[in-house]
This record gives structure tokens, C-alpha cells and sequence, in this order.
């Protein structure tokens, strides 16, 4: 179904108000138009969500860097706070897509979406993010259920994701060419009591990699990453890459996160 009825909302609370039955949130519509004029998805209303003032912005603590669901990567990529507080997550921002998708998409449009070769999700993992929704406060680790799909419920608004502020951090992508997505990203995190390692573009849904991470805990360096085995088992084989080449990749782009931290 093509035929749909378009609404702004003001606010959060009017946002979620409307959004029930077979409604859903429109943000940069990067991923949402296309799916509904290939009739991969079909909806009554599309809300749009990009007149509402709080969700966007970006707000830096100590601890903490709190970007609002409506900000464009665009915006994350120049934004000078992100570059000095976690400079990883603007070279991450400007990688996605070409210019046209960065000044339209959204970081919350892009994790509720969690393409499986979405980049935002891993820097969510890695950065021990917190989502923030109309409804509660959610630890990127329970938010990522499978391929495109989130904890989130009916109607529940993401308004802002906030990163813990690592020591150190990078995020080494190996593109697909044409599109930008991952074919495999690897996003490295040394945080004040742990080191994480997430990985998009692999397998159905962005994941932790425990092996790199114990191996980075005792030695945090490219070297550690020699002997670390990752197994294909599980992995997407597809035109871009088969499962053991992405098995192969992984250890390439994890040394190059890892150099460049
Ligand atoms: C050509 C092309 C290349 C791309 N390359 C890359 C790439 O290299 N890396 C990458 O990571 N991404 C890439 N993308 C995806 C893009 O970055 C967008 O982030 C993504 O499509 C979704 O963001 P959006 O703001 O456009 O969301 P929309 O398309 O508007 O929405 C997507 C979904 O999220 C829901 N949603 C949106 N905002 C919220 C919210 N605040 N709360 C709850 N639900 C919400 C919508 O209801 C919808 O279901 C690419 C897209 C295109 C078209």
C-alpha cells in the first residue's frame, strides 16, 4: 500500500499519541521510503518526527555524549564536541552513505532500523550506549534483537542515545563500494573498566566479540589479535562476501581499529 496519511507532530507526547494501529515514525525516511515503494512495507499514517525541538542536539558530560534521535549523521560528522570527545563516532558518522543520505538520515532512525550492516548500531555496543525512549532507558546491549529488529515497542519514540566517553575508541570499516554499508565493521572501545569489541555487517544483527575483546584485555595492541581464532560459523554469505572471507576481515579491521586508537 502506497496510499498513506502524512502528520507532523510537535512533540514527543503527540508523537507517540499518534502512533498507533498501523502507523509508524518518519525521520529521514532513508530506509522507510524506499521499503514502502518497493512494497517491502506497508503503513495507515507515517508521523513525521523531525518539527519535535528535543530530539535533537548533541550534549557532552564528563562521562557522557548525548545525541538526539533526530540529528543527522551530517551533523555528528562536523559536530566539533563529537570530534573531541569521541572523535571514532564523527569518523563513523562521515562514512555512512554519500551526502545526500547524511543530510537526511538519523542516528535514531538508523538504530531502530538495525540493518544488519548499519554502522551506528556497533558504535552503540562498543560505546556501552544507553537508549533513550519515550518510554524508558535501555542498554544498547538488551536494544538489538536480530535483523532489523529492536526491543522497542509499538509507538515508543527513541529520543536521544547517549555513549559512555571511552580512553580510547576507533572504528575501522572495510565498505561496500557502492552503498557505504558494512561489509565488515569493527568498532573498538577501550571504556574506563572494559575493553568492547562490536561488529556490524556480518551476521544478522550487530554483535560483541568476546575472543577479541579477552585477547585486547591482556594486551591491548594489534599484536593481540594474531592468534585470536574467529569462526565462520554463523556468518552471511552473499555477493559482497562469503562467511570465511568476513571471518578473515574481522582480524584485518580489528588490527586497524586497534592501531588507530
Ligand atoms: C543509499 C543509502 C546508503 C546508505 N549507507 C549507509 C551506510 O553506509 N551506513 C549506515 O549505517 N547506514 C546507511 N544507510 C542508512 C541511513 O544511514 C539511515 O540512517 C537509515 O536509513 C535510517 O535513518 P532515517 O533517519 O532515514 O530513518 P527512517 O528511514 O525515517 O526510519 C527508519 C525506521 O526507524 C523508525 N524510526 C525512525 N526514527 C525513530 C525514532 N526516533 N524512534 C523510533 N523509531 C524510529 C521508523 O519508523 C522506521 O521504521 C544508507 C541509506 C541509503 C538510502
Amino acid at each position: 500500500m502506497k496510499n498513506f496519511n502524512f502528520k507532523s507532530a510537535t512533540n514527543t507526547k503527540e508523537a507517540t499519541k499518534m502512533a498507533t494501529g498501523r502507523a509508524t515514525f518518519l525521520a529521514g525516511g532513508m530506509s522507510l521510503i524506499p521499503a514502502i515503494k518497493l512494497r517491502l512495507a506497508a503503513y495507515s499514517d507515517l508521523i513525521n518526527i523531525k518539527k519535535i525541538k528535543n530530539l535533537s542536539g548533541i550534549k557532552v558530560s564528563s562521562k557522557s555524549l548525548r545525541i538526539g534521535a533526530i540529528t543527522k549523521h551530517a551533523e555528528v560528522a562536523a559536530s566539533k564536541e563529537v570530534g573531541k570527545t569521541i572523535s571514532s563516532l564523527a569518523i563513523l558518522a562521515e562514512g555512512i552513505g554519500d551526502p545526500q543520505v547524511r543530510n537526511r538520515g538519523t542516528i535514531g532512525g538508523s538504530i531502530a532500523n538495525n540493518d544488519p550492516a548499519a554502522d551506528y548500531p556497533s558504535a552503540c555496543l562498543a560505546l556501552n550506549a544507553t537508549i533513550h525512549t519515550s518510554k524508558r532507558k535501555i542498554p544498547a546491549d538488551k536494544f538489538f534483537k536480530g535483523m532489523f529488529e529492536t526491543v522497542l515497542k509499538k509507538g515508543e519514540l527513541i529520543e536521544s542515545v547517549e555513549f559512555e566517553v571511552p580512553e580510547k575508541s576507533s572504528y575501522a570499516k572495510f565498505p561496500n563500494p557502492a552503498s557505504r554499508y558494512a561489509i565488515v565493521g569493527v568498532y573498538v572501545a577501550k571504556l574506563k573498566k572494559e575493553i568492547r569489541v562490536a561488529i556490524t555487517g556480518v551476521e544478522s544483527c550487530v554483535f560483541r566479540c568476546k575472543k577479541l575483546e579477552n585477547a585486547l584485555s591482556g594486551n591491548f595492541s594489534p599484536s593481540a589479535i594474531d592468534n585470536v581464532e574467529i569462526s565462520s560459523k554463523g556468518f552471511s554469505t552473499d555477493i559482497h562476501a562469503s562467511a570465511e572471507y568476513r571471518a578473515h576481515i574481522i582480524k584485518v579491521m580489528a588490527k586497524q581499529a586497534v592501531s588507530s586508537c
